[in-house]
């Protein structure tokens, strides 16, 4: 005999709860819908913790010499983020962490004049300033230090404070799932999730479902047999360096390539500082053996610190997947994407494609339900039955096996 179902309608129910879910909950609630999210894991699990944490105006994609599509559409990034720190944006994020409220980037040779010159010129006026020696950080106040410095706007967030804020508007309406015991199924033209946990089926019908499960989406998007669109999955190896130098470095090392030969943000773990590494050391190295990936980041970071005694160091990486929609030859996306699932109206897939265009993706959203006038329409709460979920996940650099080499 078929258990009972109970039928409770939402207006927006969100599956995913990274940066993307945690920040479409706050904009769909603060709009007055009834949105609730769904996490299988914690919150912030594979990229969103992972991440460097840089809220850029994607200077570092000028490096080809030009302007770009990506570093045009993200140029206003840092500024609604900082509205948003200051309690007037779209989003609150009074209380989130700023680690860092600049970001450095160095050429390491004299000979990287073309990017120099251009880092210098009137295109990036106000988003990037040649330093003085005076005002370089502690770190390059020393005479082996040969490359030339820029400050760039971008800032640096602690992600798990982030993540923290984004929570706790809407702690109530953030539930856990067990997928083991429910199904996302088509309905119409849009989705419902069906849990099967305790003695009553709950079906969860909603005016409109948001995937935004990062890599999960792929899944989510295999449940309901869409095609369209797809995803691409853009393998990453970063370095974890664990020292006791005390400097707090954010910054990019620019190499004669038109991506940063190396990005570095860092961190706190007790006593010890951690330099977490990524950029294209990072993107090459995603294939190699760990060992080989270190010791090519122990090697570069002695040529270019070679003022700094790395035999103490510890060593870690870790191997992490960017989540986002296909694009032909898997170039980056310049935007954040949120569109309709092939034939689904009422179910959308969105993917921020970096934590910069989270409130971008935001704003998708908001468009979206406008054109589709999806209004404020129930009331419904979830039931008991489901488990409220408030853990964050721990940062790659809480758990690794450091190594000496
Ligand atoms: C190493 C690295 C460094 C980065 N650094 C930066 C940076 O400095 N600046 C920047 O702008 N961008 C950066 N990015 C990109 C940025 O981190 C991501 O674009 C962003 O975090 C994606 O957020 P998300 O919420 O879409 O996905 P995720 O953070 O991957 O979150 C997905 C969530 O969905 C959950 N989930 C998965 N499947 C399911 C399911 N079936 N049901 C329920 N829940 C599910 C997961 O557990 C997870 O909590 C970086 C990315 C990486 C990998």
């Amino acid at each position: 005999m078929s258990q009972p179902v109970q039928d409770i309608h939402v207006d927006i129910a969100i599956i995913g709860g990274g940066v993307a879910g945690l920040w479409l909950l706050n904009r769909a609630c603060n709009a007055g819908y009834n949105a609730v999210l769904f996490e299988q894991q914690a919150l912030g699990t594979d990229q969103t913790v992972a991440s460097q944490g840089m809220i850029h105006g994607g200077v570092k994609y000028t490096l080809g010499g030009a302007l770009s599509g990506a570093s045009e559409s993200i140029a206003d990034m840092p500024a609604h983020w900082r509205l948003c720190m200051s309690g007037k944006g779209d989003v609150d994020l009074r209380g989130a962490r700023i680690l860092s409220d600049h970001f450095y980037m160095w050429s390491s040779q004299g000979t990287v004049s073309k990017i120099t010159t251009f880092l210098a010129s009137k295109a990036l006026r106000g988003r990037v300033d040649a330093l003085k020696k005076n005002d370089y950080p502690p770190i390059f106040h020393n005479a082996a230090f040969k490359g030339s410095l820029y400050k760039l706007v971008d800032m640096v967030l602690d992600v798990p404070s982030l993540l923290d804020i984004l929570r706790k508007p809407y702690a109530d309406r953030i539930f856990a799932i067990d997928w083991q015991q429910s199904q996302l199924q088509k309905k119409d033209s849009g989705a419902t999730i069906i849990s099967n946990a305790g003695n009553e089926s709950v079906r969860i019908n909603s005016q409109l479902t948001v995937l935004a499960a990062g890599k999960g989406n792929g899944e989510l998007l295999q449940k309901l047999d869409v095609k369209k669109p797809a995803m691409q999955l853009r393998p990453l190896q970063q370095v974890m360096v664990r020292h006791r130098h005390h400097h707090a470095l954010y910054a990019h090392c620019v190499g004669t390539d038109s991506k940063p030969r190396l990005t570095i943000s860092s961190h706190r773990d007790g006593e010890y500082t951690v330099w977490y590494l990524g950029g294209q050391l990072a993107e090459e190295g995603a294939s190699l053996p760990p060992d080989i990936l270190i010791e090519r980041a122990r090697k570069e970071l002695q040529t270019l610190f070679s003022w700094l005694d790395w035999t103490e160091a510890e060593w870690a990486t870790l191997p992490v997947e960017r989540a986002e929609p296909a694009q032909p030859g898997m170039l980056r996306p310049d935007n954040a994407w949120l569109s309709a699932c092939e034939g689904l109206t009422h179910c959308v897939v969105a993917w921020p494609t970096k934590l910069t265009l989270v409130p971008n993706l935001g704003n998708l959203l908001m468009d979206y339900l406008t054109q589709r006038t999806i209004v404020p329409l129930h009331n419904d709460k979830i039931p008991s039955g489901f488990l409220q979920l408030d853990t964050i996940a721990p940062t790659p650099w809480q758990h690794p096996e450091w190594k000496k080499v």
